[in-house]
């Protein structure tokens, strides 16, 4: 199946704001892997991996996924336009799940 994205949600997604938004929290420090080569161009560009602080007022590492629509979606009916977003969830994680990193030792690099 290939995979289109809406080329300017593509962009957005190295920002902050959109992740806020979909997880309803304040990104502290955004971990992006050694190998990527810009924030502008993720190879993965529809999950994050950043530090936030919970309800508990604590801050912790968490890896986020968003599935937006593409075309097939859209002609199935499932969503109206492309780069809607079909569902997100978000959870703590301790190492990054790409590149194995220990995101607790990135943590005073703010
Ligand atoms: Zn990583």
């Amino acid at each position: 199946m290939e995979y289109i994205e809406h080329p300017k949600l593509k962009a957005l997604k190295a920002g902050n704001e959109v992740w806020e938004e979909w997880n309803d929290c304040k990104i502290l420090q955004r971990h992006f892997c050694k190998s990527q080569k810009s924030k502008d161009e993720l190879e993965v560009a529809d999950a994050a991996v950043f530090l936030a602080r919970d309800k508990h007022n604590k801050s912790q590492w968490h890896f986020a996924h968003v599935w937006l629509a593409d075309k097939e979606e859209v002609s199935d009916g499932e969503a109206e336009e492309i780069g809607e977003v079909m569902s997100s969830f978000a959870t703590i994680i301790h190492f990054c799940p790409y590149c194995g990193v220990d995101l607790n030792t990135e943590k005073d690099e703010v």
